[in-house]
């Protein structure tokens, strides 16, 4: 591969140039596990060690894994780049707003909450307008695993959401780099879609990567929770639950969680629960993601059915020909109970409390994104 890496450096401060500037967002607490350096990295120098940006090869120096790191972003550049003008409410832009679920019982049952994201990566796949989806799996303990889902079967069987991060940005490159894709779907949480977001945003180099990436789907997300604070200390040491047994979890909308198993159900208060959260997501300001063509969750509407906010162009166009397919049943938001309120409630209690832990941080001098702190 041929790199300039003149371009690369080109308008970076020379401390932004290299690979241990990013060992400050990882060091203190602030790396979101995402996997931007790792997908970034021209030398592919960068992996992913218990959920850690590790250098493993050679670096030189050229600082694209800080530029492409979410964590040294701002919303406002990232904003301008997307939409072309600004916005400042929590829930962020959108063109329409609709409630629904997906027509095909199968994927309607398996998928979450309706199986909108699970019907539309089908739909994209069976009209050939992406070869691919970028998804997040999980092996039998719930860890994370990224995958390239080039299959129905593997799209259906990715479904669900996961509780922890995982490094979902390293499957964009495997999927240019060994599944030769032309195009690919990405789904991720609001922060993850922040990372593709500022990977397209950013340097030529990688948009050999992002030039691929159709359609980008956003999940709604409260917060994550640490691998080794939920499933290892809190279930498998305190409650004797093994992760392997665990069938089904549930995060309610007060914050507390519901685990089950073949034959036990516990339930976990928000207390209880509270020093498993991932730590970067107690600075996350993002619920709805923001910077998706089409967010997607379970707020705002009934059980098994999604709130959709259409938020780009591209987006509205692939939702309407999939609606117009018969793939997706849809309508407008406002008709349904409880409707957008929830959703703008839930971002603006997400915003609120992070910009409380961000002040909190700012006065104690504890670690913050450079970009909202001026530091690290
Ligand atoms: S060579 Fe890789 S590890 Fe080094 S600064 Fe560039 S992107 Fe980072
Ligand atoms: S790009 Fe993602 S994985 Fe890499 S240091 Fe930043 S937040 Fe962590
Ligand atoms: S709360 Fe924010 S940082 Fe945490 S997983 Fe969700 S989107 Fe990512």
């Amino acid at each position: 591969m041929i790199v300039n890496k003149t371009h690369l450096v080109m308008g970076k401060s020379k401390s932004e140039r290299l690979f241990g500037h990013l060992m400050g967002v990882v060091h203190q607490d602030l790396c979101l596990n995402c996997g931007a350096c790792a997908a970034s990295c021209p030398w592919g120098s960068i992996k992913l060690i218990n959920g850690r940006a590790t250098l493993s090869g050679n670096c030189t120096a050229c600082g694209l894994c800080y530029a492409q790191c979410p964590q040294t972003v701002t919303d406002e550049t990232l904003i301008k780049k997307i939409f072309g003008s600004s916005f400042s409410t929590p829930l962020g832009t959108y063109k329409e707003a609709y409630s629904g679920c997906a027509r095909n019982p199968e994927i309607r049952n398996e998928g979450q909450d309706g199986g909108i994201v699970t019907g539309l990566l089908e739909f994209l796949l069976k009209e050939e307008l992406i070869e691919g989806a970028i998804v997040m799996d999980r092996d039998s303990e719930w860890k994370t695993q990224p995958q390239v889902a080039v299959t129905r079967r593997e799209i259906i069987d990715s479904s669900g959401a996961k509780y922890t991060p995982g490094p979902i940005l390293t499957a964009t490159r495997d999927a240019v780099d060994h599944y030769l894709l032309e195009k690919m779907a990405f789904v991720g949480l609001p922060c993850q879609v922040r990372a593709i977001r500022v990977m397209e945003s950013e340097e030529p180099v990688l948009r050999r990567i992002t030039n691929r990436v159709e359609l980008v789907l956003g999940l709604f997300c409260q917060h994550c929770f640490s691998y080794e604070g939920l499933f290892e200390e809190k279930l498998k040491k305190e409650m004797n639950v093994n992760p392997s047994d665990v069938v089904g979890i549930n995060l309610a909308k007060n914050g507390s969680l519901t685990v089950k198993t073949d034959d036990s159900e516990h339930e976990l208060s928000p207390n209880s629960i509270d020093n498993c959260i991932f730590e970067p997501c107690r600075i996350c300001r993002d619920f709805s993601a923001r910077f998706a063509d089409i967010s997607i969750g379970a707020a705002g509407t009934p059980q098994k059915y999604s709130t959709i906010l259409i938020r780009t162009d591209k987006g509205k166009e692939i939702f309407r020909r999939a609606v117009d397919r018969g793939i997706v049943e849809a309508e407008p938001l406002e008709d349904t109970d409880p409707s957008i309120k929830d959703v703008k409630n839930q971002s603006l209690k997400k915003k609120k409390s992070a910009e409380k832990e961000i002040q909190s941080r700012r006065e104690e001098g504890k670690s913050l994104p450079p970009k909202i702190s001026g530091e690290l």
